[in-house]
């Protein structure tokens, strides 16, 4: 049995960056950017009006003019080709391009106009008008071949925008993996089934594969299988062909525990059984290599659904980022114990908790859990609290590591 950052790094060890693939930007949100992205535009791509209202030259207003004929309107997507001459207005709308001659822009709440002898006329009503006011010259924002993201950068929703204005239709990022979730053990019925006498439904197959969508471009489920090294084979060589395969059950000590026979036959070589955490202690986990490189990563998840949940989010969600070009962010914070807890000492134990920020502090609350076939109480966590193996009592008030469940 290995602790559980010996396993991290055993499983750390055998990842790698999978290969670059272009996608259409719909679809590169939450991918690692395999190339620097340049712009094809300046932005704005000329000097632009930022306000609704009327362009003048700064100086005549310091000259003090105020009333001016108002010679064109330019909307947005117009343009005024002509430079405009000293005491004359252009009317110009937010987002169209200020025409020569005029360097700033009263807004049109600051202004009256009126037709005189049929022709329009503004009159200026604000206190000031200072040379740039209101325009935002021409490349402020960025310039044509400039990097607006770097290789290696996750790219986030809120990139998208910057992403479209730069005409990147399509990106280049590292792929996701492909992931395929199998269910073991004769006990199991599908969801839709009513449960006959000694069986119970399916809860880590679907459970798993949403887990898992969050991170990889494909996720199959595929489905139930039974306690039987044929069947089991035939259904494991069908996850072979996904980057990652992830089984849950059949891992720990029972007779009917035939997981890892099954993967060693079928050439995944182990690289550990076992680690010290609580819940999820007979994880198994191998790679199969293909040539020269890993081409198969798996785990077998022990069959209690809360173990299984737990092996996931510390144990193959980093696997799933590597995968993918990101490196895993420390998930853990420090909060504050709202009640006192034991427990037996020995493994280090995820405990499913309740965070709260509350009076300016992280507050942790420790669920009345009833252990890993518990699935109902997780519904009420928000967080795991990590209690340490060594010690058996925890104080309130007492600083404890909580992992967060989310994969940001
Ligand atoms: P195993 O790891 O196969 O020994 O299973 C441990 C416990 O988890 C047993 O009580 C199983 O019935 C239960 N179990 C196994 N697989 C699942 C599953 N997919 N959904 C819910 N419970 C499961
Ligand atoms: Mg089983």
């Amino acid at each position: 049995m290995i602790e559980i950052e010996a396993a991290l790094q055993l499983i750390a060890d055998t990842a790698r960056q999978l290969a670059a693939e272009s996608l259409p930007l719909s679809d590169v949100a939450g991918h690692v950017l395999a190339a620097d992205i340049t712009s094809d535009v300046d932005s704005p791509p000329f000097d632009k009006a930022m306000m609704d209202g009327f362009g003048v030259r700064s100086e005549d207003f310091a000259a003090g003019i105020r009333q001016f004929p108002v010679v064109a309107q330019i909307t947005a997507g117009t343009s005024f080709d002509e430079t405009v001459q000293p005491g004359e207005a252009v009317q110009i709308m937010t987002g169209a391009p200020v025409p020569s001659g005029i360097d700033a822009v009263v807004m049109v709440e600051q202004t009256s106009q009126a037709i005189s002898g049929g022709d329009a006329v503004v009159t200026m009503e604000a206190a000031r008008c200072l040379p740039g006011q209101n325009i935002l010259k021409r490349a402020t924002a960025m310039s044509v071949g400039e990097t607006i993201l770097p290789t290696g950068r996750v790219i986030r929703s809120e990139d998208i925008g910057v992403l479209a204005e730069a005409g990147a239709a399509t990106c280049p990022v590292i792929r996701k993996p492909t992931l395929a979730v199998l269910a073991t053990g004769d006990e199991l019925v599908d969801v839709s089934s009513r449960p006959a006498a000694n069986q119970i439904r399916n809860s880590n197959g679907p459970m798993l594969a949403s887990l898992a969508r969050e991170l990889c471009s494909n996720v199959a489920d595929l489905g139930i299988g039974v306690d039987d090294r044929e069947q089991l084979a035939a259904l494991v060589q069908r996850g072979l062909s996904y980057d990652v395969l992830v089984l849950s059950g059949g891992v720990s000590a029972g007779t009917r525990d035939m997981v890892p026979a099954v993967l060693q036959e079928l050439g995944v070589e182990q690289v550990f059984h076992k680690v010290k955490i609580k819940p999820g202690k007979p994880i198994w986990f191998g790679t199969r290599t293909g040539p020269g490189t890993v081409n198969s990563w798996v785990f077998g998840l022990p069959g209690n659904p809360v173990s299984s949940m737990v092996c996931f989010h510390v144990f193959v969600a980093p696997l799933l980022l590597r995968l993918a070009g990101c490196d895993p962010q420390q998930r853990q914070l420090s909060a504050q114990l709202a009640r006192d807890h034991s427990q037996r000492p020995g493994r280090t134990t995820y405990w499913p908790s309740r965070l709260e920020w509350t009076d300016d502090q992280w507050l942790v609350e420790p669920l009345d859990w009833k252990g890993s076939a518990d699935l109902k109480t997780l519904a009420a966590a928000n967080c795991f609290v990590v209690f340490d193996g060594a010690r058996d009592t925890f104080r309130t008030g007492d600083a404890v590591p909580v992992f967060c469940m989310d994969n940001g």
